[in-house]
């Protein structure tokens, strides 16, 4: 984008929030306490196992499972980038992603209900549907493309959207689904990590529930797991909140501090980041060792338009095959800027062969990127020569 599309761009991101601010203003104050003299900006972790309670049992700290002064700042600076402006939200944080999603699915659920999934998202999720079967709890499935999911909503408990989905980057239509849902008493949880509260804000679109990981663009270090939920209805809230209360999937203090740190500079590594993964997926819309390219953000892919009228942002993950395993192997290996390890979103840029876990339907030679705040020319030159030497070498 040029200086003034740019600008534009800003400003009706501006408009269109509640608060009157811009991204990135708001992820360097977010959840900061009111400035106290003599006191840090962002008070450090607060490491306790218990707070001080004489007397009655009152006040907001009292057993470390419960509460931590650490997550309620990173809490406010979450709730903060996913509803701007909007007073009501809780958020509540996790260990990981995972403890997350579960603590939406295992608190919501009863047996004899159904949950819909998705059959192309996070890799996890056939073990949750395991784990949710065995409590009698019906899973009905369907492809996030194409709003799959409208067709088996019918009396449903929960509906469990990720768009993009990983690894596929499919994008379903959240407004339609959720009035579908909502029309049929059924609650919405979209997973928006992928997105990060900066692309995508779930809750604007009608959802119930916003899930992540922290992980990964989230914190963007690569350096901590993190999960949060995020949603305006109170009684739910209780639910996760007391879900995360028994089962103990709390954040240590330090992660919590290191995520809220990291939130600071999220405006400043998803530009750079989800300019990158354009560039990369714009080098390689012709090339011929290349097959299935996916980016949102690429005019010419299936899921742009619904992606452009929901998405603030399409995110940092490219996907693409190579002709077999081989060849994706060898491009891994001539990679000198790209890391080979799972996981996205971090400020390093990775890649892995997706194929490698099992798991996802995905073809042998399915890659999975995930561009990280390098300088634009030299990531995009790092890959073309690794994708040229990979050819030169079949
Ligand atoms: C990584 C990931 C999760 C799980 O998060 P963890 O922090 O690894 O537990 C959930 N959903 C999606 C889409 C993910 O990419």
């Amino acid at each position: 984008m040029n200086d003034h599309a740019d600008q534009a761009a800003t400003a009706a991101a501006r408009a269109a929030t509640a608060d009157g601010l811009g991204d990135g203003t708001r992820a360097v104050r977010a959840g900061l306490p009111e400035p106290v003299k003599n006191e840090p900006p962002l008070p450090g972790p607060v490491f306790a196992a218990h707070f001080h309670l004489p007397g009655d049992v009152e006040g907001p700290y009292t057993y470390g499972r419960d509460t931590n002064p650490t997550w309620t700042l990173l809490e406010r600076a979450i709730g903060e980038l996913e509803a701007p402006g909007q007073d009501g939200v809780d958020t509540i944080v996790f260990a990981s992603g995972m403890a997350a999603v579960s603590a939406v699915l295992l608190s919501q659920a009863r047996t004899g209900d159904t949950v819909v999934l998705p059959d192309d998202g996070y890799q996890a999720l056939p073990l949750v549907r395991e784990q949710l079967e065995a409590y009698g709890i019906r899973v009905r499935t369907a492809p996030t493309g194409d709003d799959g999911q409208l067709a088996v909503l019918d009396g449903a408990r929960l509906l469990w959207i990720e768009t993009p989905s990983n690894p596929g980057l499919d994008v379903c239509d959240v407004r339609r689904l959720v009035e579908a849902a909502h029309a049929g008493g059924t609650l919405v949880a979209v997973d928006n990590t992928l997105a990060t509260p900066l692309g995508q804000r779930p809750l604007e679109l009608g959802a119930d529930f916003s899930v992540a990981s922290g992980t990964k663009g989230l914190t963007g270090h690569g350096d901590l797991l993190l999960g949060y939920v995020v949603c305006r209805d109170p009684g739910l809230a209780a639910a996760v909140r007391r879900w995360r209360k028994i089962v103990g999937a709390i954040p240590g203090p330090m992660e919590a501090w290191l995520a809220h740190r990291s939130l600071a500079t999220i405006q400043l590594r998803a530009q750079r980041q989800w300019a990158n993964a354009l560039a990369v997926a714009e080098s390689l819309a012709d090339r011929t060792d290349v097959t299935g390219l996916r980016y949102p953000g690429l005019p010419a892919d299936p899921s742009h338009k619904t992606a452009a009228r929901q998405m603030r942002g399409f995110g940092s993950v490219v996907s693409f095959a190579l002709p077999d395993r081989a060849h994706a192997e060898r491009f891994m290996a001539a990679l000198h800027l790209v890391e080979d390890a799972t996981s996205f979103g971090g400020v390093r840029s990775t890649a892995e062969r997706r194929g490698r876990w099992g798991g996802d339907s995905v073809p042998e030679g399915f890659i999975r990127l995930s561009a990280g705040a390098e300088d634009t020319g030299d990531l995009v030159a790092d890959v073309l020569r690794a994708l040229d030497a990979a050819s030169a070498a079949a």
